[in-house]
């Protein structure tokens, strides 16, 4: 069911789905987006203070609570500490500016976006200041390996409760995947279509129509069957739709098999070790 969740560390319950909103543009387009998302069932959106549009998807969560007879408890919003806000003082500030841009009073996700070397155990910090207040029901971090996990527990008195990295067909990270799951925390999928461009793959087509399903949908079923949370990005309202159409199959252990398959440890985006911050 499109309104699935899994439970979190801390007992918190998340949607497996989401709309990724980066690059949807502050204004028009992302209230548009955010708005047809909830109306064909999503419960949780992914934006960024980096992103520039939280303050369309909280004016967007705000509309669609009233147009749809919702309340604040049944959307689950995350956003993330940019990079040149870590430390934390910035951190703190980060949070209550982001507060403020989307109008909420409290944030289901707080994530650090990337590991910014020597800062991020400070902003660590400030997550769990303001996760103890009350002010975010769960923290975690954003493209964080193995060894960045490995360094901020020896000093993190709360355990992240997601790690959000790219991951999708041709970036199966299976070791990350298995250490994140011995930790408890539950890892999540940026870029699960590959910025769209893994739609045009052969095989995901066979396998697509096989099941009568699109290569999109075929992706975003894998995700949820290898237990990663999902969140495509569009912001066209049937192909936000058709990516939320993905609870009525399951995929066979030939085909899943088929998928991971097809890894070539291949980034679209930024790899975490050698990012210029
Ligand atoms: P994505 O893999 O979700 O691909 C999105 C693109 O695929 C869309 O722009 C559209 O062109 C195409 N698309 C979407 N649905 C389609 C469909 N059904 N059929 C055909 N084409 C389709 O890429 P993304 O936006 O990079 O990632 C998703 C979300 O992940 C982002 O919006 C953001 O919320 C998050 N993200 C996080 C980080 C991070 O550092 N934490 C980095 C990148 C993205």
């Amino acid at each position: 069911h499109l309104q699935d969740t899994v439970t979190l560390n801390n007992g918190v319950k998340m949607p497996w789905l989401g709309l990724g909103v980066y690059k949807a543009q502050e204004g028009d387009e992302v209230v548009r987006a955010v708005k047809s998302a909830i109306q064909v069932g999503y419960r949780s959106i992914d934006t960024a203070a980096a992103y520039h549009n939280e303050e369309g998807v909280g004016q967007a969560i705000a509309e669609a609570i009233q147009e749809n007879g919702l309340s604040r408890e049944d959307i689950f919003v995350t956003t993330k500490v940019w990079n040149t806000m870590q430390g934390y003082e910035t951190t703190l500030e980060a949070f209550e500016t982001s507060l403020s841009k989307l109008n909420l009073d409290y944030i289901d996700l707080y994530l650090i976006h990337w590991p910014v070397g020597g800062k991020y155990k400070d902003t660590w910090r400030a997550l769990e200041k303001v996760y103890k207040e009350g002010k975010v029901r769960a923290i975690g971090v954003s493209n964080f390996n193995i060894h960045h996990l490995e360094d901020l527990l020896t000093d993190a008195e709360v355990v992240p409760a997601v790690n959000q990295v790219e991951f999708h067909p041709q970036l199966f990270q299976k070791e990350l995947l298995e250490y994140n799951h011995d930790k408890g925390i539950q890892l999540e999928a940026w870029s699960p279509l590959g910025q769209g461009k893994l739609i045009e793959d052969e095989s995901l087509k066979a396998i697509a129509a096989k099941y009568g399903k699109t290569p999109a949908q075929i992706i975003l079923r894998w995700d949820l069957q290898v237990g990663v949370i999902t969140i495509p990005k569009s912001v066209n309202e049937h192909r936000i739709a058709q990516n939320a159409d993905i609870f009525d199959f399951q995929l066979d252990g030939e085909d899943m098999a088929a998928i991971e398959a097809l890894n070539q440890n291949k980034r679209f985006g930024s790899d975490p070790d050698n990012f210029i911050f």
